[in-house]
């Protein structure tokens, strides 16, 4: 009987990318993958390259503690990158080849809770786990085999949890163990007959909606059951009518981290710890494997005992370990590689699972023909690997892999694009809540300004009824702007995040030159659309300022002639009083930007002020230069120059921030120009350019054109242009909720 000291059990450490509990924690890598087979456990933190919205990314080691820097070494280490299909082509496809001829063969993934056990074992549709691509693989070469080979294939689908073995096809149990010539047998188990890849994929969903929980909850449940899935399969050699049987076993374990939270793997399992009995058991006989010990402890549990025959002795074993590579999971990450590396100690020795022939000399001649077409498939999988070495090569020489660069740049653009398409909708919409608000804010200090030039209280009311009624109507719209914003800007995260975990892709990428270029031009143009929103949007707030400035300027215009027609009537009729000349004395000399140097601080920061868009119509119509003061001339001077500068800040446009909306809107406007400066008090050139110059001659200028006469109190005088409304109407605005 053919037998061979052979490594029957490869370890494979797959490392899973961060998801996005993990991302939002701020953690750092604890695995750095440093090549096909080894990767560093713990390594020192590494400046990161990437940088996110021009701020480097903080981590913090939550673990506090000296790295380990532990290199650890393994059959095969797949980083974030490997697909399901890499994991099979390197993995499992060779062991249905060992399936066929004859060698039982088992996968087990391990690892703790999330991990990523089920998506390597059973994946989702678009990314077919071991399971289907194995299964896939083997009805494709039993097909091309079956001219001299009949094969009946028959599966079962177990589950064990808290020691009970449940058929989760026909969803029954618990199941009894019993022991016969032939091994371990599940009571009562009947396989289920199947011929095709795709109806396994039916069987596979039936059985997991039949598991405890569903295997992709990461809760307690699901967390503490072993899915076994195992392929039996009989061979019939057509010729010499020899038969055998064989097993594929591929396990989905119950997450380790309880199992390592008694004490740990790498050590020796706790005999009789009740959290979870088979998975216990598994490791010890693992351990005892790997110290090549003789008796090893199946019958400790349910597990061992229905993987019997398929651990260590008569079988190929693959081991995937999977982790997370996120320092949350540091004990979880250590204690599986712990284990993983234990694992790969065990040797054994191999046979082949041969029933006797009633012809052992045609037997051995067929054995030989086997050999020989195995020798043949490896030859030929030489040469493709050959093949594709020389293409790598020649890519390497010119460069780069032209097909792998496209995948990559396609790959970049969905990713980039997706993120664009959600940050244009975010801050669109970001954008419309503060017009809305900035809207109100100027409606309202318009109304304020009406109701004090109200003379018939009907029609004041019936403005008022419509002024309150658009109001609602802006309160409305923009609630359902607010409602609507939380979900996509979550949405918006998870895009920046998914970028995130790109640029990680890119960096660890053979082609991590060129896409690095790449990378960089798209972030610009991201940044460049999120410009172009922000201009956009300080566009439409100019027009609403120059909008509402117009119709500020003409009632302004109205009130001056009515308020110096008032005056000269007072005059004539030597009804004038002291406080009432104070206070026009008061206005004027505000109007001629002569007052103190408080006031004309107060009135830089006055968001009346004409910004550039208004100006050239506004100097049009009024050139009130004449009047100012020297330093009131080189302010005037300096606020031009800094019109220029007329921005908001893409922070303050990105911030939800509310607290700082008055500092906000002063900076929108960085040194408003004086109100002096667009004031419509009319040809000042008559007026003397002193400050102190005699109030008749800037009363002369003005011409009344006031049609219906009224009675013009003192309250219009005091109130209409007074610091209420040139001061305390700039407070108003300042303190209005400018930007949401
Ligand atoms: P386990 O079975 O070990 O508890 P799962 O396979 O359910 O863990 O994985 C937990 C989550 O992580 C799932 O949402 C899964 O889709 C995701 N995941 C796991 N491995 C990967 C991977 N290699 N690539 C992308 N997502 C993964
Ligand atoms: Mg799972």
């Amino acid at each position: 009987m053919p037998s061979e000291q052979h490594t029957n059990i490869k370890v494979a450490v797959r490392v899973r990318p961060y998801n996005v509990r993990e991302l939002e924690q701020k953690q750092r890598s604890i695995i750095k993958v440093m090549d096909r087979s080894a990767l560093l456990f713990d390594p020192d933190e590494e400046d990161d390259e990437f940088f996110f919205q021009g701020a480097k990314q903080p981590y913090r080691d939550i673990t506090k503690r000296m790295n380990k820097k532990l290199t650890m070494e393994f059959d095969r280490v797949f980083d974030i990158d490997n697909s399901n299909q890499d994991l099979f082509e390197e993995c499992t496809a060779p062991l249905v080849d060992a399936v066929l001829n004859g060698y039982n063969c088992s996968v087990f993934v391990y690892g703790a809770t999330g991990a990523g056990k089920t998506f390597t074992m059973l994946g989702s549709e678009a990314h077919p786990g071991l399971t289907y691509l194995t299964m896939q693989d083997l009805f494709d070469k039993i097909q091309a085999q079956s001219d001299v080979r009949k094969f009946d294939v028959g599966v079962s689908y177990l589950e064990v949890y808290n020691e009970h073995v449940m058929n989760l096809l026909t969803k029954s149990g618990p199941l009894k163990l019993r022991e016969d010539n032939n091994g371990v047998v599940v009571s009562g188990l009947c396989l289920t007959p199947i011929y095709s890849a795709e109806e396994l994929l039916r069987m596979l969903m039936l059985g997991n909606s039949h598991r405890t929980q569903h295997p992709t909850d990461a809760n307690a449940e699901s967390s503490r059951s072993h899915a076994i899935f195992q392929v039996h399969i009989r061979i019939t050699e057509r010729k010499t009518d020899t038969k055998r049987t064989v097993k594929l076993s591929m396990i989905d374990l119950a997450g380790s981290e309880r199992a390592a939270s008694t004490k740990g793997i790498g050590v020796r399992f706790k005999e009789g710890a009740s959290i979870n009995k088979s998975l216990l058991a598994l490791g010890n006989c693992i351990n005892k494997l790997a110290d090549g010990l003789k008796h090893i402890p199946y019958r400790d549990s349910n597990l061992t005992r229905i993987l019997k025959d398929s651990l260590g002795g008569n079988c190929r074993t693959l081991m995937v370990a999977n982790v997370s590579m996120s320092s949350l999971t540091y004990e979880d990450t250590y204690n599986t590689l712990k284990y993983a590396s234990r694992a790969k100690k065990i040797r054994t020795t191999l046979k082949q699972n041969v029933l006797k022939s009633k012809m052992p000399t045609e037997f051995y001649v067929k054995k030989i023909d086997e050999v020989v077409a195995e020798n043949e498939r490896l030859k030929e999988r030489n040469k493709a690997l050959e093949a594709k070495a020389t293409q790598l090569e020649r890519a390497g020489n010119s460069g780069f892999d032209p097909l792998e660069l496209k995948t990559w740049y396609s790959k970049i653009d969905a990713v980039y694009a997706a993120a664009r398409q959600l940050q244009e909708h975010v801050l669109g919409m970001r954008s419309k809540i503060k017009n809305i608000n900035y809207r109100q804010t100027l409606k309202k200090e318009l109304e304020e300004f009406r109701k004090l030039m109200c003379v018939d209280q009907r029609v004041c009311q019936e403005d008022f009824r419509r002024f309150a009624n658009y109001m609602s109507t802006l309160t409305s719209q923009m609630e359902k702007y607010k409602e609507e914003l939380p979900s996509w800007l979550s949405k918006m995260e998870i895009a920046y995040q998914d970028l995130e975990s790109l640029k990680r892709e890119v960096n660890k990428s053979k082609a991590y030159q060129i896409l690095i270029v790449y990378v960089k031009y798209k972030d610009l143009e991201l940044q460049l659309t999120k410009q172009n929103i922000f201009n956009n949007h300080v566009n439409a707030i100019n027009q609403e300022l120059v909008e509402n400035l117009d119709l500020m300027r003409k009632s302004f215009r109205t009130a001056c002639e009515v308020l110096n027609q008032t005056y000269d009537r007072l005059e004539d009729g030597q009804k004038l009083t002291p406080e009432i000349e104070a206070v026009f004395e008061r206005l004027l000399r505000k109007m001629r930007f002569a007052d103190s140097e408080a006031n004309t601080k107060m009135a830089e920061m006055n968001p009346l002020a004409v910004p550039v868009a208004l100006r050239s119509s506004a100097q049009e119509e009024e050139e009130p230069t004449c009047s100012l003061t020297a330093s009131a001339k080189k302010r005037q001077r300096q606020a031009a120059q800094s019109d220029d500068d007329l921005h908001l800040s893409m922070e303050d446009f990105d911030s939800q921030d509310t607290e700082s909306d008055s500092e906000e809107l002063h900076r929108t406007f960085k040194r408003p120009r004086n109100l002096n400066e667009t004031q419509v008090l009319g040809p000042c050139s008559s007026s003397s350019s002193s400050s102190t110059s005699s109030s008749s001659s800037a009363r002369k200028a003005l011409t009344a054109t006031v049609t219906k006469p009224r009675t013009v109190q003192q309250r219009l005088v005091s109130d209409l242009i007074s610091d209420q409304n040139v001061r305390g109407g700039n407070e108003k605005i300042k303190k209005a909720k400018f930007f949401c």
